[in-house]
């Protein structure tokens, strides 16, 4: 491995509950590849998105990766502070241009064409109305230009090198929505640039964001930092772990045993017996090898080649 003085990692979850194994994973995966190299691993709570988050999710997330042995290297940061740093992204992109106020409601969008994961590509209805943004309801949507940038080609460590094109995939997309909420793409972007993220390793669902937040990098002229999506962990009736599907939270009376199956799951080398969890992060920044990870499949990719 090369010197990781200069990796910066870090896990992001969002505070709607207590972690649970599929979130483990994704945060076994990103210490596991911070401190394989000796790089440094932040904790970032992603309360952007206020009336789905609680506090008492981020105390039992925090008390829970401290059960596992995460010790991240810097004092937490909140989205839910952050908010100044998103409304000056938010001026720069207008100050150039790259912003419009869109009042298209659900309704509005419901027979517009949509992506492979279902999503509304923006059909570009409110790109020249000029609306003003002072309007209720009214969000705004960054103007995705179908020029070379748009086309986003990037290298994902364990898949291999995807593209998507932007323009056409996804369309002009929102940066602040109609609640006056901060988006998730704005929001981990700014945070991303802003911690100095050298590598961002997350699960495969959030794959399909990834070009759209390339693309918004270069729209702000941020770093672009490297990426390694970790395959999914679904239930027996192979749904996504989440609060949705009444994911159990992970048991803290069994840290040992559950690391374990986070570290199996990912299909990393046996570490051997260890009997304590400071032996395990050892052990495991020792023989943690992407490769060997098995992509979840075709269904978390959507359309990216
Ligand atoms: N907050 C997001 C989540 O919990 C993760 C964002 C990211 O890692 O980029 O799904």
């Amino acid at each position: 491995m090369t010197s990781g003085t200069a990796y910066v990692g870090r896990f992001a979850p969002s505070p709607t509950g207590p972690l649970h194994f599929g979130s483990l994973v994704a945060a076994v995966a990103s210490y596991a590849d911070a401190r394989a190299v000796g790089g440094r691993w932040l904790l970032r709570i992603e309360d952007v998105d206020a009336p789905r988050c609680t506090k008492a999710a981020e105390t039992a997330i925090v008390r829970q990766l401290s059960a596992y042995g995460f010790e991240a290297d810097q004092a937490i940061v909140r989205q839910s502070a952050r908010g100044d740093h998103y409304e000056a992204a938010l001026e720069e992109l207008k100050g150039a241009g790259r912003l419009f106020a869109c009042n298209c409601s659900r309704k509005m969008l419901a027979l517009a064409p949509r992506n492979a994961v279902s999503e509304v590509i923006y059909p570009g209805r409110c790109r020249d109305l000029r609306l003003t943004d002072a309007e209720p309801a009214t969000a705004l949507r960054l103007c995705v230009h179908d020029d070379a940038n748009a086309q986003v080609i990037f290298n994902d460590r364990t898949l291999g090198e995807l593209s998507q094109n932007v323009a056409i995939e996804v369309g002009d997309f929102i940066l602040r929505r109609a609640d006056g909420l901060y988006a998730y793409q704005l929001a981990v972007v700014v945070d991303d640039a802003a911690q100095g993220v050298t590598t961002v390793v997350r699960g495969e669902d959030l794959l399909m964001n990834t070009p759209r937040q390339i693309y918004l990098q270069r729209c702000l002229s941020y770093a672009t930092p490297g990426y390694l999506h970790v395959p999914l962990v679904r239930n027996d009736a192979s749904e996504k772990l989440s609060k949705q599907t009444r994911a159990q939270p992970i048991a803290e009376d069994s840290v040992i045993a559950t690391l374990d199956a986070a570290w199996a799951f990912l299909h990393q080398p046996a570490l051997g017996n260890f009997t304590s969890v400071a032996q395990f992060w050892k052990r495991a920044a020792e023989l943690w090898n992407p490769a060997l990870m098995r992509s979840t499949g075709a269904a978390s990719r959507g359309n990216l080649e």
